[in-house]
């Protein structure tokens, strides 16, 4: 089934690697037919080359969008020449077969992320290539398709030795070039999603759908289609017996999943979930300085400060038991003071917009295992995936400005209006309570976290978890007098409520419970400040 390669088309964006093509071409005597820019380059290289426009005898015309869109070259890659009928044809029409095609595509994506203009990124949806990728692709029985430039000596391998490739190698390189149009395309209509939407004129719905249920539909236009560009290898996942891989989004190439690292060992699965979690936290305080310690996808500690170091010494301090061996994220440059109060804590990873220089050096010379993660922009994903047996469930991501959130739209149902200070500590808790795993309990004082409660399967185990590690985990001082609480869901029973109203000062939920009057007597009984938002915050 092997099938010499005497006959090749190529046509490439990218020219890298092309030199041992051409070395095996000029070795093998191996015809080649080629488009504009790769002739030149093949020219140059010394390959004897035939220009597609003499094959066609027509010219390249439309600024490159009309090149090999023709049947003398599209009969070529198509025609099966195993099959009787197909070869009679083609000598009746005086093409010649093509054993070879070897083509690129534009990069789209590249010039997406390059902010190019519209009419730019639109030139970069290539036609020609896709169309001769496919028809190789399709025609598996005698022609052999390379998209991928790692593949480049493997070709010239067996271009030089004579033997060609055989029948299942030609169907193992068909599917990847199906893989390659069908990520192209897929980030494409990625794009249109994000630039073109919908026009109100258009009612594609079925007549029976619910306008409401569209609606809300058409926010995930591409998130059955997006791609995700395999990065690297990961040691492990999440146990040493799992295989991990990063796959990265090909428009969003400045977010998290794409971080210079610029210290340590490589990032673990772990590591990036933790990472990326801390991350997610301590941007929901943008503009003020935040510092996050996270551990096991929940926070240890989070503080805001008016230096990036002292946020960083609050947050350390909510527990700095369950701070050995965690992940710290801030949302501002790192500083040399900060650096050196991060430098006797065992920590695994640090994640922050940019280190000033004599912050990075101590960090990289006395902490060898720290990986160092600087991130360019803030997140900005926009929907969430989590995969279910057989399915896949989407939601907009969570984010902190939903009515509700800002102190101005609560509701105060218990107590005295709070003071300025405490409304601030107030605001903060419900900021921060958002990035603990419910059923979330948040204690926090001076703009810090003192206590969290997390990831219970009810609100009185983790309000008895947040006061219990306030006091424990301290000097002896009692961290939750005067301090104020958070909780990320409303209280079903007025037990849990209970709790933080005999610890504290003030309360922020969001009610909604059909038990809410006996919680809000509660706090009145006591005197307790109590304001409901609203808005709830899971996060599980
Ligand atoms: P070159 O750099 O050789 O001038 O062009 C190579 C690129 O053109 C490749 O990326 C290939 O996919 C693309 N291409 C080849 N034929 C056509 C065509 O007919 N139309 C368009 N738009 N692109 C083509």
């Amino acid at each position: 089934t092997n099938r010499p390669l005497r006959r090749a088309l190529v046509s490439v964006f990218h020219k890298d690697g092309i030199e041992v093509l051409a070395k095996a071409f000029i070795d093998a005597g191996t015809q080649v037919v080629s488009t504009g820019s790769t002739a030149s380059k093949l020219a140059e290289l010394g390959v004897d080359v035939t220009e597609v426009s003499q094959v066609t005898g027509f010219p390249e015309c439309l600024d490159g969008r009309v090149k090999t869109l023709d049947p003398h070259i599209h009969a070529g890659i198509l025609a099966d020449m195993t099959n009787e009928d197909h070869a009679r044809q083609l000598e009746e029409f005086g093409i010649q077969p093509f054993d070879l095609v070897i083509v690129n595509l534009y990069p789209f994506a590249d010039t997406v992320r390059s902010g190019a203009s519209e009419t730019d990124v639109i030139e970069k949806i290539d036609i020609g290539g896709p169309s001769m990728v496919r028809g190789a692709a399709k025609n598996s029985a005698t022609v052999a398709i390379v998209t991928d430039p790692a593949d480049y000596a493997l070709v010239a391998e067996r271009i030089e030795d004579g033997t060609g490739f055989s029948l299942e190698e030609r169907r193992w390189l068909a599917g990847k070039a199906f893989a390659h149009t069908a990520a192209y395309d897929a980030t494409i209509n990625e794009w249109t999603a994000a630039h073109w939407p919908k026009p109100a004129s258009i009612d594609d719905a079925p007549a029976d759908a619910d306008p409401v249920e569209e609606a809300r539909l058409a926010k995930f236009p591409a998130a059955f289609t997006r791609t995700w560009n395999r990065a690297h290898v990961l040691r492990y996942g999440e146990n040493p017996h799992q295989d991990a891989a990063l796959y990265v989004d090909p428009l969003n190439m400045r977010g998290f999943a794409d971080a210079e690292q610029l210290g340590g060992k490589p990032m673990s699965y772990n590591n990036y979930v933790d990472a990326d979690a801390a991350w997610r936290a301590v941007w929901d305080f943008a503009p003020q300085i935040a510092v996050a310690v996270v551990k096991h996808n929940n926070p240890c500690g989070l503080a805001v400060g008016a230096t990036v170091a002292e946020a960083h010494r609050k947050a350390h301090s909510c527990d700095p038991m369950s701070a050995y061996g965690g992940v710290i994220a801030t949302n501002a440059t790192v500083t040399l003071e900060m650096a050196e109060g991060v430098r006797p804590i065992f920590t695994e990873v640090i994640v922050a917009p940019d280190y000033e220089p004599e912050a990075l050096a101590l960090l990289q010379a006395k902490k060898k295992n720290l990986r160092i993660l600087k991130v360019a922009e803030p997140p900005k994903a926009k929907q969430q995936f989590r995969q279910i047996d057989g399915g896949l469930l989407v939601q907009s991501t969570d984010l902190i400005d939903a009515p509700g959130d800002a102190p101005d739209a609560w509701k105060l149902v218990a107590g005295e209006p709070a003071d300025a200070a405490t409304l601030k500590d107030l605001e903060f808790a419900w900021r921060a309570v958002r990035c603990v795993k419910s059923n979330a309990i948040l204690i926090a004082d001076d703009m810090a976290t003192v206590g969290i409660g997390m990831g219970q399967v009810n609100r009185v185990d983790s309000a008895n978890l947040a006061v219990e590690r306030a006091n424990t985990l301290d000097d002896g001082r009692n961290r939750t007098k005067g301090a104020v609480a958070a909780s990320d869901a409303f209280f079903p029973f007025a037990d849990g409520a209970q709790i933080l109203i005999d610890a504290g000062k003030a309360i922020v939920q969001p009610g909604g419970s059909i038990r809410d009057e006996e919680v809000f007597e509660a706090a009145r009984n006591a005197n307790v400040t109590m304001y409901v938002t609203g808005t709830r915050h899971f996060f599980h």
